[in-house]
């Protein structure tokens, strides 16, 4: 249930300093929700820095959204809890809505706490129309009245934080109740190039393995494309020393995995 999947910030296991890239979308997370969650004395005087209850991050998919959401948690010193449509519908379809109520009410007691909702088109998106189970309909409502419940003084250290590849989708309730939206864009070259570096940092490389080729080499790649080529390249060594053993299974010992050059890569695209 969605209490096992409660993560304490020293066990989440990513922080900012994994994510390549994305300078701006980190700094802004520092201003609206990393500072107001470890330092709300700040931000308690007068009326003009509220903490903000919702946050949206939008952009194509597999750029990082969901690494970004863990590592928020990490550098905010939150409790993560991550949940998606199915969360809380499928299993509990009929008590949905009793889920959602648990949710907040459990959720104020672990704070700070960030509320990850992955997909969250899917979870509160447009109203379903005629098809739309009425339990599904029942628990957005609920969802929503909860959220807006939050007292001031839980918002600071209570944040919702949406995720979505389809910003279009949403209807313009959770729209307004997600007053900062972030987009989460594509990475250029240089960008690219500091994302390899960090998916390859441990990765045994050939003397003089030109970076720069690479991110030249992958345009229109999202961090998770990158790191799903680099996967298949590191796999190629592999491969080649596995056929190098069955065509010579008498030798003794193999010999070393080679490193990776910049044709693994290219030839995997
Ligand atoms: P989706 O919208 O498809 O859910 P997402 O935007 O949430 O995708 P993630 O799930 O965070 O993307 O990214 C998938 C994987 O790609 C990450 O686990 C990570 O390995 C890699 N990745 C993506 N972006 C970056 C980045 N900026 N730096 C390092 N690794 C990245």
């Amino acid at each position: 249930n969605f209490v096992s999947s409660v993560v304490p910030p020293g066990e989440i296991g990513v922080k900012f300093d994994d994510i390549g890239a994305l300078e701006d979308v980190k700094s802004a997370l520092n201003e609206l929700v990393i500072l107001p969650m470890r330092r709300p004395e700040l931000f308690s005087r007068g009326n003009l820095l509220r903490p903000c209850k919702g946050v949206l991050l939008f952009g194509p998919p597999g750029t990082g959204k969901t690494l970004l959401a863990k590592a928020l948690a990490t550098e905010a010193g939150a409790n993560f809890i991550s949940i998606t449509g199915s969360t809380l519908t499928s299993k509990w379809f009929g008590d949905a809505e009793k889920l959602t109520k648990a949710l907040f009410s459990f959720a104020s007691r672990l704070a700070p706490v960030i509320i990850f909702v992955d997909e969250v088109d899917s979870l509160l998106g447009a109203r379903g129309g005629a098809f739309e189970h009425e339990a599904t309909r029942r628990m957005r409502n609920e969802f929503m009245a909860a959220w807006d419940g939050l007292r001031s003084k839980d918002s600071q250290r209570i944040l919702i934080l949406g995720a979505t590849n389809r910003p279009f989708d949403l209807d313009d309730a959770v729209i307004r109740r997600l007053p900062r939206r972030i987009y989460v864009d594509l990475p250029d070259a240089e960008n690219r190039k500091k994302i390899l570096r960090i998916i390859l940092a441990q990765e045994n490389l050939e003397p003089g393995f030109d970076i720069n080729k690479l991110a030249a080499a992958t345009e229109g790649y999202s961090g998770s494309d990158l790191k799903n080529l680099c996967i298949a390249a590191a796999y190629r060594p592999v491969q080649e020393l596995l056929e190098q053993e069955k065509q010579e299974p008498d030798s003794n010992g193999s010999p070393p995995l080679r490193s990776l050059n910049l044709d693994d890569f290219l030839q995997t695209k």
